[in-house]
């Protein structure tokens, strides 16, 4: 490891490996340190991306894909289903990845585009001086050594300190945060190409539970529910395996993990003097899906092409970097980020009876014919008890 880089990526998620891989290829001096033994694992995720999102970063490969999606169905708390196809699913439906194979590839681009990459690397202080990032200070070997950088990319994650050991406010509010659990289940009848997303107040508060599939019999079986609807006895462990012993009695556990994910606004600001903050950490993944692997990549391959500007100018100064967060946030990512959060605001107040209500009349439609605000106008003359949520729905979509 070198005393000094040009760009030091803190994390070796999506995010961070766009942006050391993007970084090395733009010429400068990249180096992307990971806490963990190694990339990729645990997986913290229900893998599912769409097709778009994905091609822009790097072309399919079936060793890192478990299924192409075609469809994702939709189950109300009385059992009514509807079934969208994959036109109108956009970006919800696409592949199921194997992370642990995915995010190593990922890795393995930066390191073939020039930069180094060192695992069992964890990033324990920021080096400051005179209030700007100059580097950090990591434990590697058993022993903190001081790394200089330009410029440090904050990738992080979910559970981000970079950034607020730099000074940004990085907190989610419990209601904002959830929790989530997953297990791998295999055995188990599935459509191997169909995703299932279960909606009520009483089996995912707030949240959902998913099946995602990952071959012809197994699958991500996963909730994520409010954090501040996470208490005793109902915490999102326990009311998966409720849901389990319901739908999967047979299913054989293969892989169990837990994690959070933000639904809440992105940071006010992403970035700061010597600093960029990306992906997770950046508080990016989709409000109303969860979902931030295309964000943290879209992001992470952003703050290295403005860091490449910005350090030949000799200037990595808030100020200089803001066309990093300005970019994101103008971008389509960003403005469907601002849409979603707002739709996710209006969901989590509907009660059973409304989702039931919402998705038997939308059942009844054929979908092709409608665009999703010619789906809300109709459901809003269906539903005339929820005109209030429905309009407020269709105001955020126009
Ligand atoms: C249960 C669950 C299901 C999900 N399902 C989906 C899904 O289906 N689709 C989707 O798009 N998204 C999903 N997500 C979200 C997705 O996993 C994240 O949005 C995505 O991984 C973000 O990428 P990232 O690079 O920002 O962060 P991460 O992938 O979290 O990478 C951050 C890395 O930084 C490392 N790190 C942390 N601190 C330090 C430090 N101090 N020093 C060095 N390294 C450090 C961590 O070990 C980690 O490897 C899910 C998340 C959860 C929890």
């Amino acid at each position: 490891m070198k005393r000094r880089y040009d760009v030091l990526v803190v994390g070796g998620g999506p995010g961070g490996a766009l942006a050391a891989r993007t970084a090395a290829e733009k010429g400068l001096s990249a180096c992307l340190i990971e806490k963990r033994p190694a990339i990729g694992v645990p997986v913290r995720c229900a893998e599912g991306i769409g097709k778009e999102a994905l091609k822009e970063f790097i072309e399919p490969d079936d060793r890192w894909i478990s299924a192409e999606v075609h469809g994702a169905q939709i189950v109300a708390p009385d059992g009514t289903s509807m079934t969208v196809e994959q036109k109108m699913a956009g970006s919800k439906v696409g592949y199921i990845l194997d992370r642990k194979i995915f995010d190593r590839e990922l890795v393995w681009q930066a390191a073939a585009a020039g930069a180094d990459v060192f695992v069992k690397t964890r990033a324990v202080a920021p080096i400051m001086e005179d209030g700007r990032v100059r580097g950090a200070t990591v434990a590697f070997c058993g022993e903190d050594r001081k790394v200089a950088a330009d410029l440090v990319i904050a990738a992080d994650g979910i559970e981000s300190k970079f950034a607020r050991w730099c000074g940004l406010d990085t907190t989610v509010p419990m209601r904002e945060l959830m929790s989530c659990a997953q297990y791998v289940l295999t055995d188990i009848d599935i459509d191997p190409h169909l995703t299932v997303f279960y909606f009520g107040n009483r089996i995912a508060p707030e949240g959902y539970i998913w099946v995602f599939p990952k071959g012809e019999r197994t699958a991500n079986v996963g909730i994520g529910i409010s954090g501040r609807k996470s208490k005793d006895g109902h915490r999102a462990r326990h009311l998966l395996d409720r849901f389990i012993a319901d739908r999967f009695p047979r299913g054989k556990m293969v892989e169990c993990i837990v994690g959070g994910v933000s639904v809440c606004r992105p940071l006010p600001c992403t970035v700061a003097d010597g600093l960029i903050v990306v992906g997770d950490a950046a508080r990016l993944a989709d409000p109303m899906t969860g979902g931030g692997i295309a964000n943290a990549m879209i992001t992470g391959r952003l703050a290295a092409e403005v860091a490449a500007g910005c350090i030949s100018k000799g200037d990595v100064s808030r100020d200089a970097l803001m066309p990093y967060d300005d970019g994101w946030r103008l971008s389509r990512m960003g403005k469907s980020l601002e849409k979603n959060y707002r739709i996710k605001e209006i969901f989590i107040t509907l009660d059973d009876a409304k989702l039931n209500a919402l998705i038997q009349s939308a059942s009844r439609l054929d979908l092709k014919d409608f665009s999703v605000l010619t789906l809300v106008r109709e459901l809003i003359q269906r539903n005339p008890k929820m005109l209030l949520e429905l309009k407020s729905l269709y105001s955020v979509l126009k």
